[in-house]
């Protein structure tokens, strides 16, 4: 049989195939699909796990920008935060001159907010922002504003290539307020130091010349040599107590105000005797206050020894120690030549006197009332004055009673009323 008849006979016969061959082949086939579906099913399986990957990693971006915004807000919340309670008022410019942010404290500061440069008030602030913005260069300047009277500074820098403006306005009032009372202190205090010292130059040139030609006048010279000499101490001493005072007192110390106004007055007494004056001293229950011993007694001190200096002969001090609930009130009255009512707001600044002359007399500083004061308010307590002119004054003083904790006493700190002295007019004290 050649090859083409071969052919032909496996092509017309029935296709039979022994059992173990088609078992192999349906085998096959099965094992085929088998693999197929697994293939379709690791290929879904991997595809669901892709599609999770990117579900987890959407979720994950997604809460990245959520904290973004949210760390954004936080932040614009702390920025806006800052800035809303910032005392310094801060505007910014944006490169058109308009407005792109301000906070609070420029709308006070400037009296309002403007929406660009052209709106800003006074000019002058307008100049220096058109300055900037020209130049380039940071700019600086002082500014006046009234109703009420205010001092601002405002510096205005450049805020990046846009030709964006960043303005700054501090108001610089209470530091102007602050350095016209130093100058005016220390001008002041020069003039009360230069006033004895020149007499005290004055007084040794003449001591030294009349020395030998008028040996009667030495002691005339010398006296007045003294009396200088002390009132210059008197005023170095009360300006020390003064700067101690004004960083604050040395409180802590159990103080019985009752006592020791009760030792002041004895103090006291020989001198009142010797110039015809007649001090007394009332205290009720036993009044205790926490602070300075040391203090408090100066105090004390300088509020007799006005009472005396501004009283004359034949006339009466009292001074009243009560307690009123948890506050203590030392009260020392006079019914000497009393204060005007335009002078009463005035008499505890320093170097105020209503007339400088009796004040110098007398070996007055001008700086008594304002230890006082001083005292006063670094316990925690007030000072207040009633007076009428030719009747007499009161000073009374209340502080916080040491049982309760150190507080302010409720009311201004200085009240100055005028009115005749209470504690004088009293059916106690009246008709001496
Ligand atoms: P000074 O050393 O001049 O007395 P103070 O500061 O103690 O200074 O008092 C300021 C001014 O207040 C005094 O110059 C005086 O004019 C007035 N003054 C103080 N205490 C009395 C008082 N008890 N009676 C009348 N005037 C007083």
């Amino acid at each position: 049989m050649n090859d083409d008849e071969t052919l032909r006979e496996v092509a017309e016969s029935p296709l039979t195939l022994p059992p173990v061959e088609t078992a192999a082949i349906v085998t096959a086939v099965l094992v085929g699909i088998a693999a197929g579906a697994i293939g379709i099913a690791l290929g879904r399986r991997s595809l669901e796990r892709r599609v999770r990957t990117l579900e987890v990693s959407v979720a994950r971006s997604t809460d990245a920008l959520a904290r973004r915004e949210r760390s954004s807000e936080d932040e614009r919340a702390v920025q806006d935060l800052i800035l809303g309670s910032m005392q310094e008022g801060v505007l910014l410019f944006d490169g058109k001159g308009e407005t792109a942010f301000s906070n609070a404290a420029l709308g006070r500061h400037l009296g309002s907010t403007p929406t660009g440069v052209g709106h800003l008030y006074p000019p002058a602030l307008r100049e220096a922002i058109r300055g900037v913005a020209e130049h380039g260069i940071p700019a600086t300047i002082e500014l006046e504003r009234d109703d009420p009277i205010r001092w601002l500074r405002a510096a205005a820098v450049p805020a990046g290539e846009d030709g964006s403006i960043l303005l700054v306005v501090t108001d610089i009032t209470e530091t102007r307020r602050v350095e016209a009372v130093r100058r005016d202190f220390v001008a002041n205090a020069s003039h009360e130091l230069k006033t004895p010292a020149a007499s005290i130059r004055a007084a040794a040139e003449t001591l030294a010349s009349v020395a030998e030609g008028d040996p009667q006048a030495v002691p005339r010279f010398a006296s007045q040599l003294e009396r200088e000499a002390m009132r210059l101490s008197r005023i170095v001493a009360d300006l020390l107590d003064l700067s101690r005072l004004e960083s604050g007192s040395e409180l802590g110390e159990t103080v019985h105000l009752d006592a020791m106004a009760r030792e002041e007055t004895e103090r006291f007494e020989e001198a009142a005797r010797e110039g015809g004056r007649a001090i007394r001293v009332r205290t009720t229950d036993p009044a205790t206050v926490s602070g300075s011993g040391r203090d408090i007694s100066l105090m004390i001190r300088n509020l007799i020894d006005n009472a005396l200096r501004y009283t004359q002969p034949g006339g009466h001090i009292e001074l009243a120690v009560e307690t009123h609930g948890d506050v203590v009130e030392l009260s020392v009255s006079d019914d000497g030549i009393g204060i005007p009512i335009r002078d009463l707001p005035r008499v505890f600044e320093r170097f105020y006197r209503v007339d400088r002359a009796r004040s110098r007399e007398t070996g007055g500083t001008g700086l008594g009332l304002s230890i006082v004061r001083h005292v006063a308010e670094n316990h925690g307590g007030t000072v207040q004055v009633e007076s009428e002119l030719g009747a007499g004054s009161t000073f009374t003083v209340r502080l916080p009673a040491a049982e309760t904790p150190a507080r302010p006493v409720t009311g201004r700190t200085i009240d100055a009323q005028n009115g005749a002295s209470p504690a004088l007019r009293s059916p106690e004290t009246a008709g001496r």
